[in-house]
């Protein structure tokens, strides 16, 4: 039986989505299927849009949205969480489909620590890509949970970054 096990890559430094897009790199480029779902994000990075051009890379849509939450009202927020309990059946329906040998789920710790997708369903969906393959988890506010039942745990720690000297995200670098 092959193991499958889980990566958290949390922390405030840089360096989490990055890690996890490179390991989808690694792995697409031995030929084997990924599965990429990105959250709390409009589906226009540079990293979306050079694995949507590589073979065996399946991008799950489904999570996508613009703006922030935090300038939402009450029902606005109540209609993203809607959209994302519905995203997380059909990304699983996705990958028991396609059973990738790598799911990733980038931001997912920001998405569970902002409220949008439950504890219980995001470990329900991990249950299912380990199934077929690891899993990589990203975001800053890793839970004690996930990170409990991950088996590699990297934190990226900020020692330096530019954006404390007021630089702005720059196009290719940090998005
Ligand atoms: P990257 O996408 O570059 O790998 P990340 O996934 O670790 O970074 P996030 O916490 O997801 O970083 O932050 C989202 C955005 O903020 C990215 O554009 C990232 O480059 C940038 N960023 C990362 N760390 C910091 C920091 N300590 N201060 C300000 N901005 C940061
Ligand atoms: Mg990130």
């Amino acid at each position: 039986m092959d193991t499958h096990l889980l990566h958290i890559y949390t922390g405030n430094g840089k360096g989490k989505t990055t890690a996890a897009m490179g390991l989808a790199l690694r792995a697409l480029g031995h030929g084997k299927k990924v599965v990429i779902a990105q959250l709390m994000k409009d589906g226009t990075t540079g990293e979306l849009r050079s694995l949507r051009q590589l073979p065996g890379a399946i991008i799950f849509e489904g999570f996508l949205m613009k703006g922030f939450v935090r300038t939402r009202n009450e029902e606005e927020r109540q209609r993203l969480v809607d959209r994302h309990h519905a995203a997380m059946r059909e990304l699983m329906a996705v990958i028991d489909s396609e059973q990738p040998a790598l799911t990733v789920l980038d931001e997912l710790n920001v998405a569970l620590a902002m409220g949008l997708v439950g504890r219980a369903e995001a470990n329900t969906l991990i249950d299912t890509a380990l199934k077929y393959g690891d899993c990589a988890a990203t975001g800053r506010h890793a839970g004690e949970g996930l990170m409990g039942r991950a088996h590699y745990v990297t934190r990226m720690e900020a020692v330096k970054h530019p954006f404390d000297e007021g630089q702005a995200a720059r196009e290719g670098i940090e998005f």
